[in-house]
């Protein structure tokens, strides 16, 4: 029998948290969630979120940053509806009880400036911003008699009316959930189902994404028949910590924003060579300066140098940057950081409206899982936490609309069905796949692409692809093969994506096309997709 609630959301970082709390004011609200209730990309948010609170600063210039960081490939009217709601959004925040870190000075609270943006707008708390966010909104939906929170359930796949063999114009009715620890596939059936599952950093070798960063929200949407829009744009974070033992814990952008210095090996301070803007150049002209500087000098990475920052300030300024790095054997006060890029944030996604809402009737989708058209081919700093917000509330706000209007009950669907699947013997297959398609990404559709490395990256995708659905409907379902299944949809997803942009714009650059096309053009993709 399946669970039956009003609103699923799959999902509990700061978009599904802040679905969940503003759906709760209209009806029952399941949330589900692969690992603990706080682990997601939000707990890790060091640098703040954007809003346009400073008595010097504008919309306007909130919305010119954000659509030159875009490359031209921004839609402008989400963007207006972004950074206009900002204000509300922040506050919102605050007054769900989140501590910015205060001033003395208007509009009482530290603002941080971050590369791209023209004007002071970044609030923070120190520099865990994302974990004092996501302790408030764990705190309030724990709290709320209407919310229901389900740690350790991983989403499988949605339920649709089209699977279901049902007539009429295919829509959401629910999801698979499997709970790991009993191996079982529960049901959940619900009015509207929110995606709030988060990026796809996983799918590289190196992120700075936490492990539940598996695309498997854009996989799942994908199956489902929804449209997944812009997968070549993937944003490299151009300064995490290079150390064998520190999976890429990453440098916020917030300490260059302050006076800190990319530097080679020589000393040189070489970003000005790249961009005039130097340290404070967008991310995508920082991640691709430094790729070109470790393929010209053959090193294994570049410096962070921080020296040059007041030490009492730069430790309370950054004190978990501070910190960590001292744990890994670097005082950033007294000596560089080594660094080097790695696969930070997701700009496609499911397509989605203003509403959040995505083309498949009853899903909506929110955060780094959807594509709003506020990054276009780029992501401006600290507007994705932002976007979190604004959408999440646009959703639960659509959503109950629906909810009101008397929208239909979902249809009972049938308990998962495991087939012939046994249980799986050679976990050792499902860790090389995992292994090959991360490398490959890394290797073949990275910072820099082309059409040869790219065709490569095609070919060993489609076999793999083969290979891990063959495996998947004979072995019992478990989280990793769920991921693996997933991971290797999104890999997928983003090599055609890169394949179809025959220019260079914002993330994306090609060798074979370093040209930027005068018209600008969303990559779009639907199932079934031709064959490669
Ligand atoms: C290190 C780091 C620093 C960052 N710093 C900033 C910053 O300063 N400012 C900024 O604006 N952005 C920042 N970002 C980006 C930003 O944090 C994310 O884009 C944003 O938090 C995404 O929020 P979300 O709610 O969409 O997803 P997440 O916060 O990633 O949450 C996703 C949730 O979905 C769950 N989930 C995933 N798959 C399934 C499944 N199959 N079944 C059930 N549950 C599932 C996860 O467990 C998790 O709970 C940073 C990202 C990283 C990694």
């Amino acid at each position: 029998m399946a669970s039956a609630c009003d609103f699923l959301v799959i999902g509990s970082g700061i978009a599904g948290l802040s679905f969940a709390l503003r759906a709760a004011e209209h009806g029952s609200v399941v949330v589900v969630t692969k690992k603990g209730t706080a682990e997601s990309a939000t707990n890790y948010a060091q640098g703040g979120i954007a809003a346009v609170l400073a008595p010097g600063d504008s919309f306007e210039e909130h919305v010119r940053d954000t659509l030159v960081a875009g490359a031209g490939l921004c839609d402008e009217a989400a963007v207006r509806f972004v950074v206009e709601q900002g204000p509300d959004a922040a506050n919102g925040l605050i007054d769900l009880g989140v501590r910015f870190d205060r001033s003395e000075a208007a509009p009482g609270y530290d603002l941080g400036r971050e590369g791209g943006h023209s004007q002071r707008r970044v609030l923070h708390a120190a520099d865990f911003t994302g974990r004092e966010i996501e302790r408030v909104l764990v705190e309030r939906c724990e709290a709320h008699p209407d919310i229901t929170l389900l740690s350790n359930r991983i989403s499988v796949d949605l339920v649709t009316t089209t699977k279901l063999g049902l007539p009429g114009p295919p829509r959401v009715c629910g999801a698979y959930v499997l709970d790991p620890e009993t191996g079982a596939v529960e049901s959940f059936r619900a009015r509207i189902v929110l995606l709030a599952t988060g990026g796809c950093g996983k799918t590289y070798l190196y992120t700075s994404n936490p492990d539940i960063a598996s695309g498997d929200g854009i996989a799942m949407a994908f199956r489902a028949g929804a449209t997944i829009a812009n997968m070549e744009f993937i944003q490299f974070h151009p300064t995490c910590l290079y150390h064998p033992d520190a999976r890429s814990f990453l440098i916020s952008e917030a300490v260059r924003g302050e006076g800190a210095v990319l530097r080679n090996r020589s000393g040189e301070a070489f970003m000005r060579r790249y961009d005039p803007r130097a340290d404070l150049a967008p991310r995508d002209v920082v991640a691709r300066s430094i790729d070109f500087e470790l393929k010209r000098s053959g090193d294994d990475c570049v410096y962070l140098d921080c020296t040059a920052l007041d030490p009492a300030f730069a430790r309370a300024r950054f004190p978990n940057i501070y910190e960590r790095c001292l744990r890994y054997g670097f005082d950033l006060t007294k000596q560089p950081l080594p660094v080097v890029p790695a696969a930070h944030y997701c700009c496609g996604g499911v397509r989605t409206d203003l509403h959040g809402e995505s083309d498949l009737e009853n899903l909506f989708a929110a955060g780094e899982v959807a594509c709003t058209g506020l990054h276009g081919a780029n992501r401006l700093a600290s507007n994705s936490l932002l976007e979190g917000v604004v959408f999440a509330r646009a959703a639960a706000q659509a959503a109950a609309h629906r909810l009101a209007a008397g929208i239909e009950a979902p249809p009972q669907f049938p308990d998962w069905d495991p087939g012939r699947a046994v249980d799986p013997t050679e976990t050792v297959l499902v860790n090389a796949n995992w292994d090959e398609i991360r490398r490959l990404m890394w290797n073949y559709v990275g910072i820099v692409r082309s059409d040869k490395r790219l065709d490569r990256a095609r070919r060993r995708i489609v076999n793999l692809a083969r290979e891990i659905r063959e495996y998947y409907w004979n072995v019992v379902v478990t989280p990793d093969l769920v991921e693996l299944r997933n991971l290797v949809t999104v890999a997928e997803l983003i090599v055609r994506s890169a394949s179809l942009r025959h220019e260079s714009r914002g993330l994306h650059y090609t060798v074979d096309f370093p040209q930027t096309d005068p018209e600008p053009r969303d990559t779009l993709l639907k199932a079934p997709l031709p064959p490669l």
